[in-house]
């Protein structure tokens, strides 16, 4: 890991990429078919000009003002964003304003005000329901036995896109045990699709985990420290 910080960014992000494409082939996936979301929360708006420069688009931020902040200085580059943060109410309308995709979907209310206030000249929000998949109290997310409820909730909103879960695990030691949530989330996925609804977005994996979550079906990866290093 320290010889990490020997590299630059395009080098961790190329190195990133192609952790991504050996897994893709180890396991059995489709070439290609698993997205790299940068994480760039903590990170200095030039980094996320350094990345773009090496051809990456889709950066997640957690913390809104930070967001917005680099947003505006970023506002000549044709980026994506993802909010991956906890949602708070008070900041669901500039959220629905300035992002393509919400990860951490975990209310019925919350979905209700971001499909009222996504601006009507924006293509609908892409949401992820956050599923609490290992099942501890201080994680966010919905308990798996209350995410078809919610689901049937956010279905009902014209201005969102319910594309799949996301989940935050738990850090785990080795391969067999970081699959675990991984399974869990991907079994919920199935049970939950529908042919009107059916949820291809598994959103999970991180640095430490890109490969088990790859190996049980990830399609986005949300990836930080391995990109851009220690955050500030
Ligand atoms: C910070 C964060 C990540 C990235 O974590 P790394 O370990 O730095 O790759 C991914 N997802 C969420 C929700 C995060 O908050």
């Amino acid at each position: 890991m320290n010889q990490d910080s020997y590299q630059t960014l395009p080098e961790r992000l190329a190195a990133v990429r192609a952790r991504i494409g050996a897994a893709e082939t180890r396991f059995g996936r489709t070439p290609g078919s698993v997205r790299l979301l940068a994480v760039s929360k903590k990170q200095e708006a030039a980094a996320i000009r350094a990345a773009h420069g090496a051809g990456q688009l889709a950066f997640g931020e957690n913390y809104l003002q930070e967001a917005l902040a680099k947003q505006a200085d970023l506002a000549d580059l044709p980026l994506e964003w993802h909010f991956i943060g906890q949602l708070q109410t008070n900041k669901t309308r500039p959220i629905a304003e300035h992002f393509a995709w919400v990860h951490g979907l975990t209310s019925a209310h919350h979905a209700e005000r971001l499909s009222r206030q996504r601006p009507p000249d924006l293509p609908p929000l892409k949401v992820c329901l956050e599923i609490n998949i290992s099942g501890e109290d201080s994680k966010g997310g919905v308990p798996p036995a209350q995410a078809a409820e919610l689901l049937a909730a956010c279905r009902q909103l014209p201005r969102l896109e319910l594309v799949g879960l996301m989940c935050l695990p738990a850090p785990a030691v080795g391969e067999a045990a970081q699959r675990q949530p991984f399974r869990a989330l991907r079994e919920l996925r199935d049970r939950l699709a529908s042919l009107d609804c059916p949820l291809p977005v598994l959103s999970m994996g991180m640095s430490d985990d890109l490969e088990a979550a790859i190996a049980e079906g990830a399609t986005l990866v949300r990836v930080g420290t391995a990109i851009f290093g220690p955050r500030h």
